[in-house]
């Protein structure tokens, strides 16, 4: 029987590569995006096929439909779109993951969300386990995104345990790749977009700060591989590792200073006339950030394939090509 897939936000960067691996896969799959940060460019070529619905639609108000998946990713990712209108983040994480689960438990459709390496804020613990409870400020300018994303997590958890809903949760860490808007404010497609354009490259700080940096395809394929497994062995694995709810850690391990990103941005981009420069570093930036990804390997034999240099490269030639 063909599947029905629904992804929230899947008109945006990561939503956009899954809605085109599920229609690979067979799937049935509908979009639905108010294209708050996403585009239709993102799935343009996807509109044709007579497998794929696109729906606009505000996630923070309730929808219907029959779905035996529901993939939640509505969401402003980028620091710069999630402060510019903090209440809206908020309420789409919250009120948008509420309307997901509601239809869930009514239609008895199995989830997935979108968590982050956020929900670990600065964190004290380095690298973090999911078992790290994160070091967030509550009332912060990234608060709207970060606490948003802690309050979708507890309501999935809720779910889980009141109603034995089968709800995954995928703890995302920095990840990249072609359909990145150009002017998403992320470091990556900056960086990019300022060397192609011999523009200065903005290190914000001092450039010390880290992330881990992970390819698109990779975390295609690890969501693939939890949605796959079946419910059964979700739980028992969950809770032979001591949790009552299912989240992962995904991302890849290869931790960079940001001042190195943008040095191997330059390098891949020789033509570049672009000079560093540094700006101030915004509020609540956390200084390192690097994902374990045992659990992720243990239960999904995953572990990301595409190096920093090799994803990088094939991104640059993205930007280069719109
Ligand atoms: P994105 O901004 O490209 O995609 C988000 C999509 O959600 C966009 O298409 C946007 O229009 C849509 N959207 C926003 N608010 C909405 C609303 N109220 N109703 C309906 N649609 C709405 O970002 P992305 O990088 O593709 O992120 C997708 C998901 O993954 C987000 O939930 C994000 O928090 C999560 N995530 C991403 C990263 C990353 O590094 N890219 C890291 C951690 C978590
Ligand atoms: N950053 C930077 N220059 C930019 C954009 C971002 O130095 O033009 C830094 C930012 O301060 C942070 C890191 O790069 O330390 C990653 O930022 P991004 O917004 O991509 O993701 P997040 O902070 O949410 O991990």
């Amino acid at each position: 029987m063909v599947k029905k897939s629904l992804i929230t936000g899947g008109a945006g960067f990561i939503g956009s590569h899954l809605a085109k691996c599920l229609l690979d896969a067979g799937h049935e799959v509908t979009v639905l995006d108010n294209l708050f940060t996403g585009t239709k460019a993102n799935i343009y070529q996807l509109l044709d096929n007579p497998r794929f619905t696109f729906m606009l639609h505000d996630v923070t108000q309730p929808f219907w439909g029959q779905f035996d998946e529901i993939y939640n990713l509505a969401c402003p990712a980028s620091p710069i779109h999630y402060q510019r209108n903090p209440v809206e983040t908020i309420k789409t994480s919250f009120l948008g993951m509420m309307n997901v689960l509601e239809l869930a438990l009514k239609t008895k459709a199995k989830v997935f969300h979108t968590s982050t390496s956020e929900i670990y804020g600065d964190p004290f613990v380095h690298p973090q386990p999911e078992s790290y409870w994160g070091n967030v400020n509550t009332i912060g300018i990234r608060s709207c995104y970060d606490e948003g994303k802690r309050a979708a997590e507890t309501l999935c958890s809720d779910y889980v345990r009141e109603y034995g809903l089968d709800v995954r949760m995928i703890r995302i860490f920095n990840t990249y790749g072609p359909h990145m808007h150009p002017q998403d404010g992320r470091v990556i497609s900056n960086f990019i977009m300022q060397a192609l354009h011999n523009r200065n490259i903005t290190l914000f700080g001092d450039g010390t700060q880290t992330r881990s940096f992970q390819y698109v395809d990779d975390l295609i394929r690890a969501v693939r591989l939890f949605m796959e497994l079946p419910h059964s062995r979700v739980k028992e694995f969950f809770k032979d590792h001591g949790m009552s709810v299912p989240v992962l850690n995904v991302g890849n391990p290869g931790e960079y200073t940001i001042r190195e990103l943008a040095e191997e941005t330059l390098r891949q981009i020789p033509e570049s006339k672009s000079q560093l420069v540094y700006e101030p570093l915004p509020k609540d930036d956390p200084k390192r950030r690097k994902p374990d990804i045992s659990l992720a390997g243990e239960l999904l034999g995953w572990t990301p394939d595409v190096p920093l240099q090799t994803g990088l490269a094939r991104t640059i030639e993205y930007f280069r090509s719109i």
